[in-house]
């Protein structure tokens, strides 16, 4: 049990030549009363510390005179006058020490953490220390906007180290040996000490920027929503590309668009308009054939010479490919080198359908992950996108691209179907 504990006190307080010392370090604070006589054990140096502890160990070094402070008295619910905390809490608040957890709660019975350890311990000894020097700690912008300061003076002045990996844990319960330790590195000799609280503005300003952020999640908005993704395949074409990017802009909402290379050549800007104002620009072949009568390198030629051609005009390469006819086989999904992206809504608007009938079809059948399939060749379809969206908004439905949605639910795989992503 010494051993343990003479190697924790080496540790934690550095000492060169750990017997003398460390039993010095242990009898000093004892014979002061900081430590109580039992305490000399591993165990109870290990402990943790609550805050009436550290308040009746604050208690015994501050120079304390009833008079100084008349009828003052202690005003937390939780030490009561009979309390046995009441003395020792009564020098430590009076004095501006400490504080309560609350304006009714001292906090007994709540473990001091190592951030209000570093904040009382430097109003006690603020006059001898130096609060232009300041050090650091990778986690230090993780620690409570009143108790950085303080631990950033303790650690430029050399009385606090933190863990070996750089960190303060400013959120972790103090133990006694720590608490020891940092007193012991401000007062080598023991003595009785007038409280003279450093003014506000000598409590430096700290580094609040964290050094290794967490990645910022981009779909953050997304999680949680019922989302649905709008496509429209066979464009560009004509004027009718145009009205249903107006459609969409008017109403705020982003789509997805699979494109054919032979159209896009007589369009391009279309494809610029598509790219400019949020949407997805996706891949539906070259020349729409069906790929499952093609050779593997027929099909290669469709997808990738439609991929080049789209990033030279939009300057965005296409992630994600949905096969004229939605034809798939095991060669297709071994060739095309993308997600294969088909849909779960299908009015068959190509087929001479009313805008009421697409309306219908696709606002009685969505479902959260669902994709829908519209053609902006088809006018029918441009006239129904409005009433479709302002439907499914009223349902709390978020539109999305394939991307985010991909995205939000997980991912796909190159080669892979997918028909919905719930
Ligand atoms: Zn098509």
């Amino acid at each position: 049990m010494i051993a343990s504990f003479l190697l924790a006190v080496l540790c934690a307080a550095t000492i060169a030549s750990a017997n003398v010392e460390t039993v010095d370090f242990i009898q000093k604070w004892t014979e002061h009363g900081v430590l109580l006589a039992h305490e000399n054990s591993d165990a109870h140096m290990q402990s943790l510390v609550p805050r009436e502890e550290a308040a009746r160990m604050l208690s015994t070094i501050i120079d304390f005179r009833d008079e100084d402070y008349g009828n003052d008295a202690v005003v937390f619910s939780d030490v009561s006058e009979n309390s046995p905390h009441y003395e020792y809490v009564k020098i430590v608040t009076l004095t501006g020490v400490m504080n309560g957890v609350s304006s009714d709660l001292f906090g007994v019975g709540q473990l001091m953490t190592r951030e209000q350890a570093a904040v009382v311990l430097y109003r006690l000894f603020a006059s001898s220390l130096d609060v232009d020097s300041l050090g650091s700690f990778s986690d230090l912008w993780q620690s409570s906007v009143w108790a950085g300061g303080s631990i950033s003076v303790l650690a430029g002045n050399g009385i606090v180290h933190g863990y070996t990996n750089g960190n303060f844990l400013p959120h972790q319960a103090i133990t006694k040996l720590e608490f020891i330790t940092i007193l012991d590195r401000l007062m080598p000799k023991p003595a009785k000490i007038t409280v003279v609280l450093p003014k506000p503005g000598d409590i430096p300003d700290f580094d609040r920027t964290d050094p290794n952020p967490p990645p910022v999640d981009p779909y953050a908005h997304l999680r949680g929503q019922k989302i649905i993704a709008l496509t429209f395949d066979d464009g560009p074409f004509g004027t009718h590309t145009s009205r249903v990017l107006d459609e969409l802009k008017a109403k705020g909402v982003k789509a997805t668009f699979f494109m054919t290379g032979n159209r896009a050549l007589g369009l391009p800007d279309m494809l610029k308009r598509v790219v400019e104002e949020g949407h997805q620009l996706a891949n539906h072949t070259f020349s729409h054939k069906l790929l499952t009568s093609l050779s593997a390198d027929s099909i290669r030629w469709e997808v990738n010479h439609n991929n080049d051609l789209f990033e030279e005009i939009s300057g965005v390469r296409p992630t994600v490919l949905r096969p004229p006819f939605g034809g798939v086989s095991a060669r297709v999904r071994e060739t095309v080198g993308m997600p294969i992206i088909l849909w779960s809504i299908d009015p068959q608007d190509w087929d001479g359908k009313s805008e009421e009938f697409i309306f219908s079809h696709v606002t009685s059948r969505a479902r959260d992950g669902d994709i829908i399939l519209l053609h902006d060749t088809v006018s029918a379809s441009i006239r129904a996108t409005g009433r479709i969206i302002d439907k499914l908004h009223g349902e709390g439905f978020v539109f999305v691209t394939i991307d985010e949605m991909i995205a939000v639910r997980g991912g796909a795989n190159d080669g892979e179907v997918y028909y919905s992503f719930r």
